[in-house]
């Protein structure tokens, strides 16, 4: 089995190659899709976490194969690089490591916080174009806390972005699922000068998806962006600094005519 694949679907809009280092995840997000797609009991993926099978061996072997590679690999789609576990098996920075010898670039995305940036001192180190990721759905830490019990609280992910960004490291954010249009907006404004790309998505598969104006919400992101100078990139899979990404899913609300 592949440990670094091509992800399909709407994962493919953010990374050509990604890696899943865990099974399962302790930071139970309430809206989280990954039991489903890797079809897993829910109380089994949130509740025992565990290093996958001989990852770091498989790992080893398709670094080998993707040596010089010019795509990034993004950690991780199906479960967070920096979940709770992660400092018991300390597996992500073992991670990094294959990744870096082979000489690949890596891109992360992680809700862990402070956590996540203990590894910033080998990314920097590093000559490759690495990239800092957090997820952001809400500024309000009692917003957070309903949808994200187990993650870090988001003044804590911010922290760990600023933290990357003065090492010098390309920084993002994936501004989805979006919970509250507001709280997307005042995430933008409060961190646009040192995170660096912006991945704009919505909300999908909740009924409160449908009580919200997604054409409006477009407009209204899409003009703040603009304003504070970022520059709107078509490319998958990219996070060159200074733009932003609309996923398909958001825009297609736009031009499909639908509010
Ligand atoms: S951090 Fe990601 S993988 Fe982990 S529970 Fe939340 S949505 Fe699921």
């Amino acid at each position: 089995m592949k440990a670094i694949y091509k992800p399909q679907g709407r994962a493919a809009e953010y990374a050509p190659l990604a890696v899943n280092l865990y099974t399962g995840c302790g930071h139970g997000c309430t809206y989280c899709w990954a039991p489903q797609v890797l079809r897993m009991e829910p109380a089994k993926f949130f509740g025992a976490p565990k290093p996958r099978a001989d990852i770091l061996v498989q790992l080893e072997r398709d670094a080998q194969r993707l040596q010089g590679s010019p795509h990034p690999v993004l950690l991780c789609f199906a479960c967070d690089p920096y979940q709770p576990c992660e400092d018991r098996h300390r597996l992500t920075r073992s991670a990094l490591e294959v990744l870096l010898e082979h000489g690949l670039a890596v891109s992360i995305l992680s809700k862990g916080g402070l956590r996540a940036a203990r590894d910033l001192d080998l990314l920097a180190a590093s000559p490759q174009p690495h990239a800092f990721g957090a997820s952001l759905t809400a500024l309000s830490p009692e917003l957070s806390s309903q949808w994200e019990p187990l993650a870090a609280p988001p003044a804590e992910r911010l922290a760990a972005l600023r933290q990357a960004f003065e090492l010098g490291l390309s920084t993002w954010a994936s501004l989805e699922p979006v919970l509250d249009p507001e709280e997307t907006l005042a995430i933008i404004e409060a961190s646009h000068s040192f995170v660096r790309h912006f991945k704009l998505g919505k909300l999908n598969y909740h009924a409160k998806a449908k009580e919200i104006d997604w054409r409006a919400y477009r407009r209204r992101v899409k003009g703040l962006l603009l304003d504070l100078g970022f520059w709107p990139n078509e490319r998958q899979g990219d996070f060159t600094p200074g733009s932003y990404f609309i996923k398909h899913d958001l825009g297609r609300w736009v031009w499909s005519g639908m509010s």
